[in-house]
Order: structure tokens, then C-alpha cells, then sequence
């Protein structure tokens, strides 16, 4: 699908706000190169609030961004759009991962994908003579505001353990959680958090209704109370304990437009002192990948990150699907007074650090790369939430009398739906009401006793990743399923690895899932799933959309809990990667990188485990302390 480019109202105010962005689109000439007190690299929930905290202290600060400027991108801004915009070309890395060592359990998975001699890609069981496996499909936002401008935009905050596990490993009581919520009231000073609006769903979509009813009465609930709850009340001493039906809650601000760390910056920068001059020494260098750290090294004393080198020019990342090899972009350097911040996401962050010398030193030497810290622990460490669905055909579909005026036509003239939430951020645009059901498994008890499977769904088959899976998210209008997120998954047995020492290549990653507690954490799984059925099955009799007929994970019927292991095995899928340059491993509490002076890594690569089911508010969190540690070390402007 092509990007729909823009609604002229957004043209206008981002216009307004170009002043300060140097958008580094060119590609010919010389680069000058520039000092700044701080420079952040990446844009996404770890990058953005940190830049922007530092700016308003009085510093001086680059964000340096390889993706560009897709502000405008209505699959990006509109809520009821969001299901389309991780596959928009200017704003994605495609990524092709292993999920295991082990070629044959591999190719068990359907996802598989290649590329065949034309170019193109096929994914599947039988890939025709001559095509290369590339792997799972795992896009990543490269764009001004990272992933969580692609991302399903779903804000939930983890159990207070994925906080204070940092103090049990560093001894660092600032992650108490009373403490980390301090942090994460500041966020919500910024950060839009906005539940769907449940009024008129019953008349207005019964059968949607009747699912959720469904999983709320599974674990002794009403909707109508269900509706009423906060899924991020934080302090509640139960909620870690307690499995319940909940709204859920996106990152999207009372107007309906998503709202990031993107938005966070463009709203800066629009602050001005009365003369018209920007009030924060806040500059933005969109399309320029870094390439490493430079550090100043004096004998006796550790090294001292310095600055950056970059490449100067869009699509320079291989993983960009407007990749040109025949474009060369122009090498900068940009120098940092006092600090060089990583917030380059939990692939790219290992792989900046290797290419500057961080790293395990017999990999570093293989790339002829000089090793400057020997860490054999930068790239480990990476884990994720295994997801898995279990999908039904129902007999009847979503008929939903909101939407037969929508023409999903993104101009207020031609659309109706488009026209009222251009507005008033509302009507079928706007958020969704979505339920979502955080569930208790009982191989939670040996673990840690807490909810341990985040359970939501709806008309939508949401099956994974592979290329083209926007259009394949709903198999058919009469298709219901429920996708699940797993918390707390016990392994963290994947790498990231370089594949080169060409900063443009992306690195060779492999999640290694089920290395370890494989069947604690298919049996959680299992659970998951036997949820999603029992709430289909606790539909009303009399609903419209009995029977149902199975179609994953038990699709010839008969199934036994060994097969459905199995099947959710050889099929998870996952999104939310962290871990690759984890606290207590890779950096230290305080997100300065264990070896050198002057370098910190803040975003989703530093989590020791995954936070929670969805790491993107907590990301923003834990760039708000960030931001406070940073600047407890610097001198009061
Ligand atoms: C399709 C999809 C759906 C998702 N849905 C959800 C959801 O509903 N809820 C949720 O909580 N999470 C979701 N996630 C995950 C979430 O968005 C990420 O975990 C989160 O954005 C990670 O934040 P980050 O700051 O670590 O990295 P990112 O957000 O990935 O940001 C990293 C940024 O750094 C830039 N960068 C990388 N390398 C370089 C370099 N060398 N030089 C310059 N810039 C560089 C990238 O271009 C990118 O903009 C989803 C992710 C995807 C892809």
C-alpha cells in the first residue's frame, strides 16, 4: 500500500517548527563538523525524552536519527489506521532474524522467508531452486520517533519486579518502584495515554461485545466493571498478583493523534522566547546513521567517549528497503562536550558498540575491528515476549453500524469517519475499545507468583511477522482469535552478533527461543491459548457467532495439549526485543557502559529482562530516569 501523504493542517504546523530541524537529507558535499554538550542517538522512547529532559536543563543537544521525517504519515498519526503503518517503506528497517539454532525446528516455522533470484521475497515450506534464506521478518521502525511511531501503540507498565530487579543486581535503590513512579508521573505530563471510549459499543459492535463478556467472565468479571478499571495503576499493591480484564491504554493524546517522543521533540522545538528564537539549543539530525564512537584516550585513565561519526544521507542502513547501493553517502563527525548517549534500539545498540571497539574481543578481532573494551557480554542477553494466537472462524463477522459511513478515504471531504476524528479525535478513527486480559498461569508459582500472559483480541487473525503481514491480518470477516504477549520469559539465550564491520550491514540475530524452561514456558502458552478458547466458549449460546471452528493451533480438531505445544513452538513469534546491552552486564545502573567514561546507553537494550508485555511506556519511563542521572552528574546550568 502506498503512504497516503499528509492532511495539509499538518503540513502547515510542522512547517512552522522546521526552523530547528536540520533535516541532513543531502547526500553530495561536505559536512561540516559540530559540537554540542550532548548528543543522543535515536529518536525512539529511549532517545527522544532524554534529549528533550537535557535541552530544558540548558544543554546543548543533537538527536541524531537515521530515519527521516514522517510526521505527516496518517497510517502513523490516526489510531484506526495504526494496524497498516509497520509496513510503510519510509519509516521501516526490515530486519530477518533465527528464532533457532537448529535449521530443521527452523523450517518448522511457515514464516520462513527467502530471497529468490528475482529479488523478491517468498516465505513458506518450499522455496523455489536458487532462493536464500533470509529468516523471520522482524521490522523495526527507522524514523523520527523510532518504533513506537510504527509500533500497535498499546501503553501498558510492567510489575514492579521488572523495576527493582536492577536494585537486586546493582544494589541501586533509585529503582525502588515508588521511586521509578516518580518517573513515570513526569511521562505523563507528555505523553498522551488515551483507554477507547466504550460508549455505544454495545449497540454498536455486539458481537466484539460478546468476546470480551466472554474472557471477563473466564476470570470472574463483568464487562460493565471490567470497563471501569485502570490496567496501569501502578499502585495498587495486588495489580502484579491479581489476573483481570482490562481497557486498554495506547500512547495516543486526547485529540486521537499518537503521541511519542517524536511529538514530545516537535513540540519543543516549537517553544520559543518572545523574540521568536528557539528556547532550547535542541537540534535534530534526521537521516544520519551513526556509524561509531569516538574516543579520546589518554594513558593511565579510561577511554572517553568524544563524538560520533556518521554517514550523512537517508536509506544508508542495508535493512532499509530503499536501500541504494549505488549511493555513497558523505562521512561527519560530531563532537560532544560532555556525553554521547545510545538510544539506538536493542539491535543497533550492540552492533554501534562492536563497531567501536566494545565488545567480545575474539569477535571484534575477526572483524579486524581494534578491541577498545573486551566484553563478552555486549550482544548478549537478548529475549523477547514469545507470542502466539489461537484463531477461530465464527459465524458471523463484526458488523458494525459506526463504520458503514466510512469510506477510510484519510480526507475530511470525501470521509465522514475521517471528518470526526479530524475534529474531535473520536468516532471509529479514534482508539478502539479493546479489552485486554492479563492472565495468572500456574507455572507462574515457581517462577514468580505474578499475571504472567497478556491475552487480547477481536475480529483479526494476528498471526506474526513476515513480509505483507498488514494485509493478511484478518483472514476473513467471520475470522476471531485472540493473540497473547508473554511475560517473564525465562530465556535469554539470544545474541546479536556483527556480520561485518560495515556499519551498513545490519547484524546477524538470533533469539535462540526455548533454550531455556522451554516447557514451563509452553505450558504458559498453552494457557494463554486454552484461555482464548474458554472465553470463546463462554459466548452466549445464542450469540451469532457459534459455532466455532478452529483454525490454530488445533486445526484438524482432537488436539492434545502435546500437539498445541508443539505447534505454538515451532510458530511464536515475537516484537518487543530487549536485553542486548543490559543493566548489570553491558552498563551500569546508571546507564553509563561498563569499561569507558562518557558513553550511557538508554533504550529497550539495556532491560535485564523483558519489561512486562509491552515495552514502550516503560521505555519512556526509564528514559525520564534517565534523564534525571544524567543530569545529577552535570553541573547546574
Ligand atoms: C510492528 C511493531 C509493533 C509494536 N507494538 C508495540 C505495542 O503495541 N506496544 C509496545 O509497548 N511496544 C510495541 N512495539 C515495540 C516498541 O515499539 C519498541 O520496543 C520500542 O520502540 C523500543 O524503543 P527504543 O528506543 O529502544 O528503540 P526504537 O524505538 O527502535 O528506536 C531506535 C531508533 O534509533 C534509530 N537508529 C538505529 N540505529 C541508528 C544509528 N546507527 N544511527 C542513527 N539512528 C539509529 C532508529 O532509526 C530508530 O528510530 C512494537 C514494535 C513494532 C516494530
Amino acid at each position: 500500500m502506498a503512504p497516503v501523504k499528509i492532511l495539509s493542517k499538518f503540513a502547515l504546523l510542522f512547517s512552522l517548527f522546521a526552523p530547528s530541524l536540520v533535516l541532513a537529507g543531502g547526500n553530495n558535499g561536505s559536512v561540516p563538523n559540530e559540537t554540542y554538550d550532548y548528543i543522543v542517538v535515536g529518536t525512539g522512547p529511549g532517545g527522544g525524552p532524554i534529549a528533550v529532559n537535557l535541552a530544558k536543563a540548558g544543554y546543548s543537544v543533537a538527536v541524531v536519527e537515521a530515519g527521516g521525517d514522517n510526521s505527516d504519515n496518517i497510517f502513523s498519526i490516526v489510531p484506526g489506521f495504526s494496524g497498516f503503518v509497520s509496513e510503510q517503506p519510509d519509516m521501516r528497517w526490515d530486519f530477518f532474524v533465527d528464532h533457532f539454532d537448529d535449521e530443521n525446528q527452523q523450517k518448522k516455522d511457515w514464516r520462513l522467508t527467502y530471497r529468490k533470484t528475482d529479488g523478491t521475497y517468498y516465505t513458506g515450506f518450499n522455496p523455489p531452486e536458487g532462493a536464500v534464506k533470509l529468516g523471520i521478518y522482524y521490522p523495526r521502525g527507522s524514523t523520527f520517533g523510532g518504533s513506537a511511531e510504527i509500533n500497535a501503540i498499546t501503553a501498558a507498565m510492567p510489575s514492579d519486579k521488572d523495576w527493582s530487579i536492577v536494585t537486586d543486581i546493582t544494589g541501586d535503590q533509585s529503582w525502588s518502584p515508588p521511586q521509578v513512579y516518580t518517573h513515570y508521573e513526569k511521562t505523563k505530563t507528555w505523553l498522551g495515554l488515551t483507554v477507547g471510549d466504550f460508549t455505544g459499543f454495545s449497540q454498536n459492535a455486539p458481537n466484539m461485545k460478546s468476546i470480551f463478556e466472554g474472557g471477563a467472565s473466564v476470570l470472574g468479571e463483568t464487562f460493565d466493571a471490567a470497563t471501569q478499571k485502570d490496567i496501569n495503576d501502578v499502585y495498587d499493591p495486588q495489580r502484579d498478583f491479581v489476573p483481570g480484564a482490562f481497557p486498554v491504554t495506547y500512547h495516543v493524546d486526547s485529540m486521537g493523534r499518537r503521541s511519542t517522543s517524536q511529538t514530545y521533540i516537535t513540540q519543543t522545538l516549537a517553544e520559543k522566547h518572545a523574540n521568536g528564537t528557539s528556547k532550547y539549543k535542541l537540534t535534530v539530525k534526521l537521516n544520519t546513521l551513526a556509524t561509531k564512537v569516538l574516543f579520546e584516550k589518554k594513558k593511565g585513565h579510561q577511554p572517553r567517549a568524544k563524538g560520533i561519526e556518521v554517514l550523512v544521507g537517508a536509506n544508508a542502513y542495508k535493512a532499509d528497503p530503499q536501500y541504494d547501493p549505488s549511493v555513497t553517502p558523505p562521512t561527519a563527525r560530531i563532537f560532544a562536550r560532555k556525553e554521547v548517549i545510545l538510544s539506538t534500539g536493542t539491535f543497533n545498540t550492540p552492533q554501534l558498540l562492536k563497531l567501536s571497539g566494545i565488545g567480545p574481543a575474539a569477535e571484534l578481532t575477526a572483524h579486524n575491528i581494534p578491541v577498545l573494551v573486551n566484553n563478552p557480554l555486549v550482544g548478549t542477553n537478548l529475549q523477547d515476549n514469545y507470542e502466539t494466537a489461537v484463531v477461530h472462524t465464527g459465524s458471523d463477522g463484526y458488523p458494525n453500524p459506526a463504520f458503514s459511513v466510512c469510506t477510510f478515504t484519510p480526507d475530511a471531504a470525501l470521509d465522514p469517519c475521517f471528518a470526526e476524528w479530524e475534529t474531535t479525535g473520536k468516532g471509529p478513527y479514534g482508539v478502539g475499545p479493546n479489552m485486554g486480559f492479563i492472565v495468572k498461569s500456574p507455572e507462574s508459582v515457581t517462577q514468580n507468583n505474578e499475571r504472567d500472559i497478556f491475552v487480547f483480541g477481536g475480529n483479526y487473525a494476528f498471526k506474526g511477522f513476515w513480509p505483507g503481514f498488514t494485509s493478511d491480518m484478518s483472514t476473513n470477516a467471520t475470522t476471531w482469535g485472540f493473540a497473547m504477549s508473554k511475560l517473564n520469559s525465562r530465556s535469554a539465550a539470544g545474541t546479536v552478533t556483527l556480520r561485518s564491520n560495515d556499519p551498513t550491514d545490519p547484524p546477524v540475530i538470533n533469539f535462540r527461543f526455548f533454550e531455556n524452561g522451554a516447557d514451563q514456558d509452553l505450558n504458559v502458552l498453552n494457557y494463554g491459548v486454552q484461555f482464548g478458547r474458554d472465553a470463546l466458549n463462554a459466548v452466549s449460546p445464542s450469540s451469532p457467532l457459534k459455532p466455532w471452528t478452529e483454525i490454530e493451533p488445533c486445526y484438524e480438531g482432537g488436539c492434545t495439549a502435546a500437539h498445541d505445544k508443539s505447534f505454538i513452538k515451532d510458530n511464536a513469534y515475537s516484537h518487543h526485543a530487549v536485553g542486548t546491552a543490559a543493566i548489570g552486564k553491558v552498563v551500569d545502573s546508571k546507564f553509563r557502559v561498563i569499561g569507558v567514561k562518557g558513553l550511557r546507553v538508554v533504550d529497550a537494550s539495556v532491560w535485564p529482562r523483558n519489561p512486562g508485555a509491552f515495552p514502550t511506556l516503560p521505555t519512556f519511563v526509564l528514559s525520564e530516569k534517565a534523564s534525571v542521572d544524567v543530569l545529577a552528574a552535570a553541573p547546574h546550568m
